[in-house]
């Protein structure tokens, strides 16, 4: 069964897509959690961090590198931003299909609450 997302890349579900290559699908997430909300996901489907493999190495990379030119282009590159990937459930995952949220346009505060 494909994913969300991998629905989304191949242009069967709608999305606001703001960069592609090769190798990454770039969209605004649907339920921003800030000014600034992108999904940075691989085209090929990996479920988790759990399931990145080693030959994975160069793709993780590009997709860093692909949120830093995301947010120079969105203007929050001084300002500031949020690269996040949750994984499985008390990471709070929700889509499973590897993603990057780059976060930002506002202070986020702590990363996480402090019990
Ligand atoms: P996760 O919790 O898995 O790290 O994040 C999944 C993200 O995907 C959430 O921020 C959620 O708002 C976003 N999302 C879920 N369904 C859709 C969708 O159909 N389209 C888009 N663009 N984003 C989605």
């Amino acid at each position: 069964m494909p994913t969300l997302f991998a629905k989304i890349i191949a242009g069967e579900l709608p999305a606001t897509i703001v960069f592609r290559d090769a190798r990454v699908t770039a969209f605004l997430d649907i339920r921003p959690a800030a000014p600034v909300h992108i999904l940075v996901v691989p085209n090929k489907t990996i479920a988790t961090v759990n399931d990145i493999a080693d030959e994975d190495e160069a793709l993780i990379g590009h997709m860093v590198l692909v949120a830093r030119d995301l947010a120079k282009q969105q203007g929050i590159a001084d300002s500031g931003y949020r690269l996040i990937v949750n994984c499985n459930a008390h990471g709070g995952q929700e889509v499973y299909h590897l993603h990057l949220h780059l976060l930002g346009g506002r202070p986020l505060g702590p990363l996480v609450q402090r019990a």
